[in-house]
């Protein structure tokens, strides 16, 4: 599917509920992106999330993902948030730093014979890292469109599973990862019911996602997580909390982290300082969560 044929990412229909609390919507909006990526967010007067104004078209939205590395910088307007730099080989290593430092702030425990499975696990370089941490763990399963990024995954000792697959699915599994996803994901009550059913009691989800907070209401369109065509709903803290105790889930942790603060305009010390008290004082762009299945 070319993109050039395409007008729009987002559908003709209206957004009538929060994707997050399924709450009222308010009058506050925000827009970015240009031509089909023209994208719209409305703020929830309930729980403070932002929802994109039409319901996004799934079908477009498939073809995206699945042929993502072909799209993706088309939709990034914003360089600071550019998932195509973000994905690169060069990358890799600050990935990698990412994700260590993520598992040990909100306290995740990996233990011998779990099954780990990363929703959206894109090219495993977090699964790589889990492994690492954990070498024994018992099965570590990514989740993505099949495309050639995930080939290569099970050459790595992680096994694969499609996306429909896995939410028709009915194995339980220990842990579930929905890190740089939750934002993306169009059809949230079906994964929200798969998650409840498939995670066993006692195991937990991990969710890294952006934060609707300060940043959003004082940077307006110029917060770097109003992603044109990805990003579909930003949650609060409150908001998302719900939404996971209406299916079954207890947060155990919660933390946040970044300033917003894009190393590429704002210099050192100060980029430092601006993160290290965004994330001192709770006030960060991005937001990490650990939930326990009741
Ligand atoms: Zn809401």
């Amino acid at each position: 599917m070319g993109v050039d044929s395409l007008s729009s990412f987002c559908g003709d229909r209206a957004t009538q509920a929060c994707r997050v609390c399924a709450g009222g919507l308010g009058v506050t909006t925000v827009s970015a992106g240009e031509g089909p990526y023209r994208t719209i967010w409305i703020l929830c007067e309930s729980c403070g999330s932002w929802s994109i104004g039409h319901e996004p078209d799934k079908k477009r939205l498939d073809a995206f993902y699945s042929d993502y590395s072909g799209h993706l910088k088309l939709s990034s307007i914003n360089p600071d948030a550019n998932d195509g730099r973000r994905y690169t080989d060069a990358w890799r290593a600050t990935r990698e730093r990412e994700y260590r430092l993520g598992i040990r702030d909100i306290g995740l425990v990996l233990n011998k014979s779990d099954h780990l499975v990363d929703f959206g696990g894109y090219d495993g370089v977090f699964l790589d890292v889990c492994r690492d941490i954990q070498p024994d763990l018992g099965r570590s399963t990514a989740v993505d469109y099949p495309r050639d990024e995930t080939k290569h995954l099970v050459a790595l000792g992680h096994c694969f599973e499609a996306i429909d697959d896995w939410l028709a699915g009915d194995e339980l599994v220990d842990i579930v990862s929905l890190w740089d996803v939750y934002e993306h994901i169009s059809d949230l009550p079906t994964l929200m019911k798969t998650l409840s059913r498939r995670v066993k009691a006692g195991g937990q989800v991990i969710v890294q996602t952006p934060r609707a907070h300060l940043h959003a209401r004082l940077l307006g369109e110029r917060w770097h997580h109003f992603l044109p065509v990805q990003h579909l709903q930003l949650p609060s803290r409150e908001g998302i909390l719900q939404q996971f105790d209406a299916y079954g889930f207890t947060a155990s942790q919660v933390g946040s982290f970044g300033a917003n603060a894009p190393g590429s305009l704002i210099p050192q010390p100060y980029k430092e300082l601006f993160d290290g008290l965004a994330k001192e004082a709770d006030l960060g762009s991005t937001q990490l969560i650990r939930f326990a299945r009741r």
